[in-house]
């Protein structure tokens, strides 16, 4: 079996070396110069920055050790950091242990003691398809829903809980189907999360090193069915032909190939949105405060489109030069951004809101993420099913908008995927 993967993110990388595994031919082509899609480290003055994921979610025994194991990628953990929600004008600290949250200003008690009822509601089938709100409020509570949810999702996927199905976090139901989200958590245990040795950017490069066949730079533009039932694929000059053509693209990439091949798959997927994110990364003096601290996210309606700070020095101490702090602030999203936070200025300015003590940056410096984070409004799922169930034979689509926004969530899917 010869299979040509279209995508050298993390997706494509991955599924990849899942198939050479097996012992099939492989393939990989990546439109940009370099592998590794939103998960890339660029050198920055004396350390780094994350274009994308900061750190991924590990455990020991998953899908995530398995294949670090597999392709022996050294990676650390920080740790356990502080962390805070930005409420009512100040920095409120995120209890670590559902005692602490009891006593924790972050919600009323009314609201604490109804999600102490989580583990005796009832389980609710798979379908129809729910809202996450209503599905966190059907679970822990409205407190927990409007109080707490809010800025938890803004950190991951730069949107409104509200207008998201439950499907934008997989776990969710994987948890509620063992009974509760109690249970479920307790029987999948802790994750931590960790950096590569080197950065996030250490994945895809050490993925493609482990693969017999990468091209980069290389844009699949057609996609053509031919007589014999496989597919051939062009670009940049190059033809390929082979059993299988899996792509492994955001849905919006995907529509463009799969127009006549797949046309109803093509429609599903242009149909499913994307949120773009301005990042602001900066360097200052160290603060006490933040030294071991993953950072905070600020509860939306309050943060009028700065969505919180992480501190990437604390998750990967290589980012930043000896003796200062790195930040990066995340901006818009699908909440949109005024316009006092098209500049520097403005962010510092939101910044010295909620940490008063942070002094001027030595260094700034802004990406704009176009594009970069699927936004699995509710009605995902059936235009997830209905864009895999219109792909003909030995056609395939991978994509985090397909098993969830992490990189656990893909790799994961990838086990199952390919067993
Ligand atoms: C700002 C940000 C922060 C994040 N933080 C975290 C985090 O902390 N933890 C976490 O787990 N996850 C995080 N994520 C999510 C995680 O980064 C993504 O889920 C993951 O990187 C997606 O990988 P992918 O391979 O599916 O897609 P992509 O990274 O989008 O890769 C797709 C690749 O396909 C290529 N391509 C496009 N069209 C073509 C074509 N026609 N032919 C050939 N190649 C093509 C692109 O160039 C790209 O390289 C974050 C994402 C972003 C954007």
């Amino acid at each position: 079996m010869s299979t040509l993967i279209l995508g050298g993110g993390v997706t494509g990388l991955a599924a990849a070396w899942h198939l050479q595994q097996r012992g099939e031919a492989v393939e990989v082509w990546e439109a940009g110069a370099t592998v590794g899609g939103w998960m890339k480290t660029l050198p920055w003055e004396g350390g780094h920055f994350e274009t994308g994921p900061q750190g991924v979610l590990w455990q020991k025994g998953t899908a995530v050790d398995r294949l670090f194991s597999a392709i022996d990628l050294p990676f650390k953990s920080p740790g356990t950091g502080a962390r805070w929600v930005g409420k009512g004008g100040r920095l409120i600290p995120v209890p670590a242990s559902p005692v602490g949250l009891m006593t924790s200003p972050l919600m009323p008690l009314g609201a604490k003691l109804r999600m102490m009822l989580e583990p005796f509601q009832p389980v609710r089938p798979g379908e129809p398809e729910e809202g996450l709100s209503a599905f966190i409020t059907r679970r822990l509570g409205k407190g927990v829903a409007t109080e707490l949810l809010p800025s938890m999702i803004a950190g991951v996927l730069a949107a409104p809980a509200e207008i998201l199905s439950v499907d934008a976090i997989p776990k969710l139901r994987q948890w509620e189907a063992t009974g509760s989200l109690v249970n479920g958590i307790r029987k999948g245990g802790v994750s931590h999360m960790v950096v590569p040795e080197g950065g996030m950017g250490q994945l895809p490069i050490r993925l493609a090193a482990k693969l017999a066949s990468v091209r980069a730079g290389l844009r699949a533009e057609r996609l053509e069915a031919l007589p014999d039932g496989r597919w051939r694929a062009s670009g940049g000059g190059e033809i390929r032909e082979a059993d299988r053509v899996v792509l492994a693209l955001p849905a919006y990439e995907a529509a463009i190939l799969l127009g006549s091949a797949a046309p109803q798959s093509a429609e599903a997927l242009a149909a499913i949105p994307y949120t773009s994110v301005d990042l602001w990364h900066s360097r200052h003096a160290p603060l006490p405060a933040l030294k071991d601290s993953f950072g905070f996210l600020i509860h939306p309606p309050e943060g009028r489109g700065y969505l919180g700070s992480l501190v990437p020095s604390w998750m990967d101490p290589q980012s930043a030069p000896e003796g200062l702090m790195q930040l990066r602030s995340f901006i818009g999203g699908a909440f949109g951004k005024p316009a006092d936070l098209e500049t520097w200025e403005g962010i510092q300015a939101r910044l010295k809101f909620w940490i008063p003590s942070l002094g001027e940056p030595v260094a700034t410096r802004h990406e704009r993420a176009e594009r970069a984070i699927p936004r699995p409004e509710l009605g995902h799922r059936a235009r997830v099913k209905m864009a895999v169930e219109g792909l003909p034979a030995g056609l395939d689509w991978l994509s985090n908008a397909r098993f969830g926004p992490g990189v656990r969530d893909i790799l994961e899917g990838l086990e199952t995927w390919v067993a």
